[in-house]
C-alpha cells in the first residue's frame, strides 16, 4: 500500500538514489526570543536540548558532521546526507557569519542538502538571496517556525512574531525559489479543534513545499512544565492526534512534503505525553485511520482564503 501522505522519505527518494539521512546540527546560533532582544524567556515550550540529536553539542559544526557521517555510515550504510541547521535560530547572524557556518558543508561531498530552520522575523532579502546561492550545489530548504496562524495563540505562547511575519518571509523566500516549510505545533494551549483546522486551511492555499508537525510536548525546564504541573493545560491524547492529523492532511495539498508527522523526544527531557515516543504504533494508527476513511493527504484540498 502506498503511504497516504507525502512523506519526507519518499520525497528524498525522488531527489536522490539510495538512502539519505538528515544530520541535525547545533551551529552555535542564539535566538532573539532568548537573548533579551524580544524576550529572555523564549517560547513557552522551548527546550532546544529536547529537540535534536546534536542540540547543545559544543563541538564544531565540522566535528558534528564528521561524527554523524561516521555513525550513520557504520550503523546503516548511509552515504548521502542533508545538513539540518536545527537548533535555535539559524539565520540570526550577519551574512558573513552565516557563510562561515553554512560553508562547512562544502568540506563533505556526502552532504547533498542544506536545510535551515529559523524564525520568520529573522530573515531579510540579503540573507535569503545569499542562501539561494547554495541551490546551485545543494537541495535547499528553509523551515520557518510558525506553530499557528492565529496571532492570539502565537502571543499566548510568547512567540513574539505574527502570522503576517511568516507570510512576508514566505513571499521573500519563494521570490528566490527556495523550498519553504512551516513548522506547526498541534495541540497548543488555547487552540481548539477549529483553530487547528483553520491552520490547515490557511496553509492549504499557500505556496509552501513542506510542513513539519510537532505534537505539543512538555519538556523539563520550560514554562509549559509549570503550566502542566499547575493543571492549566491539556495535552492531546494519541486518539485525538490521529483524528486531527488525518483531518489536517486531507485539507492540505497532496504535493506538500510532510517533513515530519510525529515528533518524538529525548526521554531525558520529555515529561508528557509519553505516547509520542511510540512512533511506529502511532504511524500505524494514522495509516489505519486513512484506510478506514478511504482518504489520504489532499482528499479535501482546494484553494482557500485565509480565515481569521
Ligand atoms: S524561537 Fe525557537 S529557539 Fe527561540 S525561544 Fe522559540 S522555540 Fe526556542
Amino acid at each position: 500500500m502506498t503511504e497516504p501522505y507525502y512523506s519526507f522519505n519518499s520525497y528524498l527518494r525522488g531527489q536522490f538514489s539510495g538512502r539519505v539521512r538528515r544530520i541535525s546540527l547545533d551551529a552555535g546560533f542564539s535566538c532573539p526570543n532568548l537573548d533579551g532582544t524580544l524576550s529572555q524567556t523564549g517560547c513557552i515550550f522551548c527546550n532546544n536540548k529536547a529537540f535534536g540529536v546534536n542540540a547543545g553539542n559544543k563541538a564544531t559544526i565540522e566535528t558534528q558532521i564528521k561524527d554523524s557521517i561516521r555513525f550513520y555510515g557504520e550503523k546503516q550504510g548511509v552515504d548521502k546526507f542533508v545538513a539540518y541547521f536545527q537548533s535555535f535560530t539559524n539565520t540570526y547572524a550577519p551574512v558573513a557569519e552565516l557563510k562561515k557556518k553554512f560553508d562547512t558543508i562544502r568540506k563533505f561531498p556526502q552532504i547533498k542538502g542544506l536545510f535551515i530552520s529559523t524564525r520568520p522575523d529573522c530573515v531579510d532579502e540579503e540573507k535569503i538571496e545569499f542562501i539561494s546561492r547554495y541551490a546551485k550545489d545543494y537541495l535547499v530548504w528553509i523551515e520557518y517556525g510558525l506553530q499557528a496562524t492565529n496571532n492570539r495563540i502565537l502571543e499566548s505562547i510568547n512567540r513574539k512574531h505574527t502570522y503576517e511575519d511568516f507570510l512576508r518571509a514566505l513571499e521573500l523566500t519563494r521570490k528566490y525559489s527556495i523550498n519553504t516549510a512551516a513548522h506547526m505545533i498541534i495541540g497548543l494551549p488555547g487552540a481548539a479543534y477549529e483553530d487547528i483546522i483553520k491552520d490547515a486551511r490557511n496553509l492549504a492555499g499557500r505556496d509552501i513545499q513542506g510542513i513539519k508537525f510537532h505534537i505539543l510536548s512538555v519538556f523539563r525546564g520550560t514554562k509549559l512544565e509549570e503550566l502542566y504541573n499547575a493543571g492549566k493545560i491539556n495535552l492531546l491524547s494519541e486518539k485525538d492526534y490521529v483524528k486531527i492529523i488525518c483531518d489536517y492532511l486531507e485539507i492540505i495539498s497532496p504535493g506538500t512534503v510532510i517533513l515530519r508527522l510525529l515528533s518524538n523526544a529525548d526521554p531525558e527531557y520529555l515529561i508528557a505525553p509519553l505516547w509520542v515516543n511510540d512512533k511506529a504504533r502511532v504511524l500505524d494508527a494514522i495509516k489505519a485511520e486513512f484506510a478506514k476513511r478511504c482518504t489520504r493527504q489532499g482528499s479535501k484540498n482546494r484553494k482557500m482564503k485565509d480565515e481569521r
